[in-house]
């Protein structure tokens, strides 16, 4: 099984954001585009209450690969 059928979920207020492990690039530009927000230290790591749903679309933008993804 690949890592890119692993889809995690992490609903907000009115979007709900999916993290593809599996292509996920560890490029960390979500982490500098909202630290709050995104902090790999941290179990959830992504946690969607810290910042509005139109602070996490600019983030979740900022990915390169498309491991992240806003539904
Ligand atoms: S911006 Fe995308 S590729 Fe980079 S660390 Fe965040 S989720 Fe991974």
């Amino acid at each position: 099984m690949s890592d890119d059928s692993i889809t995690r979920e992490y609903p907000g207020q009115e979007l709900v954001v999916e993290w593809r492990q599996g292509l996920c690039a560890h490029s960390g530009n979500c982490v500098r585009a909202n630290p709050r927000v995104f902090n790999p230290r941290r179990s959830p790591w992504i946690q969607t209450d810290q910042a509005s749903d139109d602070e996490i679309r600019e983030a979740v933008g900022r990915c390169p690969s498309g491991a992240l993804r806003i539904r």
